[in-house]
């Protein structure tokens, strides 16, 4: 017996560095396997006069240069949750980026499948395998993490094993948002009151400069600034 728990011991040792769940003690003191959940941010509870800018998908670079500009002029911090297809195509418009704004890259799977539908192995796959391309493209691993919308969108995007996925691949939460604030087509979405903690949703392409400006204008007004996600959405809040 004595042997068997040295060996789960070591066990443990080997898989926490990696991420993995840890075994926990129950209260009756035996060892039980317990899956480690992301914790899930639609707000942020904080008493900082701050919001939080998230830019979705990354695709249409090719009709954001304003939008790149405006970011690096204002330095927004905003998190980026792209797509390894989407960046692929126009590194010089991401490295730029990052390079002159506090702007980081989020995980948000590599083929932007629905979690819902795919096993606890398959959303690893797509969490773990979007790190680690965008750990190589730009030597930062993400510590946050969004589930994609799925094509019917029904919400929620994910479950537990998503948030166990999560946790497993190095992101410190799963993350959606407070206001979807993207314009699509010529459909603009009002502007609500923002308020502190908020997660303000847009997405990459040629309305992403109207958009920002919009929700930084508004921002402004209710005396609230940009900050990094990754600094604020995590267990230890
Ligand atoms: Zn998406």
């Amino acid at each position: 017996m004595s042997r068997i728990r040295g060996t789960l011991a070591a066990l443990a040792a080997l898989l926490l560095p990696l991420g993995m769940a840890a075994p926990a003690a129950d209260a009756a003191g035996g060892a039980v396997a317990a899956p480690v959940l992301a914790p899930v941010y639609t707000h942020v509870d904080t008493e900082d006069p701050v919001l939080f800018i998230t830019i979705d998908d990354g695709w249409g670079t090719e009709s954001a240069a304003g939008a790149r500009k405006l970011l690096i002029d204002r330095r927004v911090p905003a998190s980026l949750f792209l797509l390894p297809g989407a960046y692929q195509r126009d590194m010089d418009y991401y490295r730029t980026l990052l390079a002159h704004s506090p702007a980081r890259v989020e995980n948000h799977t590599v083929s932007h499948r629905d979690m819902t539908t795919l096993t606890a192995a398959e959303q690893r796959a797509e969490i773990c395998g979007a790190r680690d391309q965008q750990l190589s493209a730009f030597g930062d691993s993400p510590q946050l993490f969004r589930p994609a919308g799925g094509q019917d969108h029904q919400w929620p995007y994910y479950n537990d094993d998503t948030r166990t996925a999560a946790t497993a691949c190095g992101a410190k939460a799963v993350v959606t948002w407070t206001h979807d604030l993207t314009t699509w087509g010529s459909w603009t979405p009002p502007t609500p009151e923002l308020n502190r903690g908020d997660i303000v949703l847009l997405h990459m392409g040629p309305q992403l400069e109207g958009d920002l400006k919009r929700v930084l204008a508004a921002a402004d007004a209710a005396g609230l600034r940009p900050a990094r996600l990754r600094e604020y959405a995590h267990a230890a809040r």
